[in-house]
C-alpha cells in the first residue's frame, strides 16, 4: 500500500530553484533513505512533506488524501531534526508530552504514553532532567521520543545521528532499525553516511541538484547505478 505519494513537486526560494519535478512513492512500512550532496534539497523535501514549507507547485498525498493545505500538526507526520530542537526550559517528560498537552489529552493518559515511550527508548531515568543536562545521544533519544509519542503514519529523520560520535551512531542505527520493525512505521531518513544508507534502507533515493537521480534497493543501486554520480555516492567501484 502506498502511504506517501509526491507528484511533480517543485520548490524555489526567490529565483533559486531548489527542487525540480520530484516524484516519489513510499510504501506503507517502508524505510526510505534519502542521500545526496549538501545543498541538493533533501531537507527542503522533508520540510515540504512535514508542512514546514508551503507547497506552491505539485502535490503530496497520504493515502488518497492530498495534504498540501493540511496544517503540519494534522498531517500524521513527525520530523526529527539533526539539532534535536528540544525546548530547553522543559524537562524530558514535558518535552515528550508537549504535543499531547497541546492536543488537550488527559494528563493521566499523557503520563502513561510518555512512560511507554521512555521505556522503549531506555530514557526513563532521564524524565525529570532538562535537555541541558543530557548528552547528545540522550537528547536525540528524547527528540525521537517526541516523534513516537504522536503515533505518526510517517516519520521523517533529517540526519538525526550526524552530531553523534561514531560508536553511538552505530548503536543508535541498530536501535532505529528495531524501532522501525516494532512500529512498522513508514520512515524517510536523510543521511550522508553511505553505510547507513546501505544497511538501513529498503529503498535508497539519490538526489542531486534538486532532482532524483535514481531510486532502488541498496543492491539495485550498488549493482546497477544509472551513472557515475550514483556509483560514486553509493560507493560502487566503477
Ligand atoms: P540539503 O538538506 O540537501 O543540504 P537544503 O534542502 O537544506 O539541502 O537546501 C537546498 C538549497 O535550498 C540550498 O541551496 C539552500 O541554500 C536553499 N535553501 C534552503 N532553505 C532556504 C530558505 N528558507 N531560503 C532560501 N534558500 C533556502
Ligand atoms: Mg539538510
Amino acid at each position: 500500500m502506498t502511504t506517501l505519494t509526491i507528484s511533480n513537486l517543485c520548490k524555489s526560494f526567490g529565483d533559486v530553484d531548489v527542487l525540480h519535478d520530484i516524484n516519489l512513492a513510499v510504501q506503507s512500512g517502508e524505510f526510505v533513505v534519502l542521500v545526496g550532496p549538501s545543498g541538493c534539497g533533501k531537507s527542503t523535501l522533508l520540510r515540504l512533506i512535514a508542512g514546514l514549507e508551503d507547497i506552491i507547485d505539485g502535490t503530496i498525498q497520504i493515502g488518497e488524501r492530498v495534504i498540501n493545505d493540511v496544517e503540519a500538526d494534522k498531517r500524521g507526520i513527525a520530523m526529527v531534526f539533526q539539532s534535536y530542537a528540544l525546548y530547553p526550559h522543559m524537562s524530558v517528560e514535558q518535552n515528550i508530552g508537549f504535543c499531547l498537552r497541546v492536543a488537550r489529552q488527559p494528563s493521566a493518559l499523557i503520563r502513561e504514553k510518555v512512560q511507554d515511550v521512555a521505556q522503549t527508548l531506555q530514557i526513563e531515568q532521564l524524565l525529570k532532567r532538562k535537555p541541558g543536562e543530557l548528552s547528545g545521544g540522550q537528547r536525540q533519544r528524547v527528540a525521537i521520543g517526541r516523534a513516537i509519542v504522536r503515533d505518526p503514519d510517517v516519520f521523517l529523520f533529517d540526519e538525526p545521528l550526524s552530531n553523534l560520535d561514531a560508536e553511538l551512531r552505530v548503536q543508535m542505527r541498530l536501535e532505529l532499525m528495531k524501532l522501525h520493525n516494532r512500529l512498522k512505521a513508514t520512515m524517510i531518513y536523510v543521511t550522508h553516511d553511505q553505510v547507513e544508507a546501505l544497511t538501513m534502507a529498503d529503498k535508497i533515493v539519490v538526489m542531486r541538484d534538486g532532482v532524483i537521480e535514481q531510486e532502488g534497493t541498496p543492491i539495485e543501486l550498488f549493482n546497477n547505478p544509472c551513472n557515475k554520480f550514483v556509483a560514486g555516492f553509493i560507493g560502487t567501484p566503477k
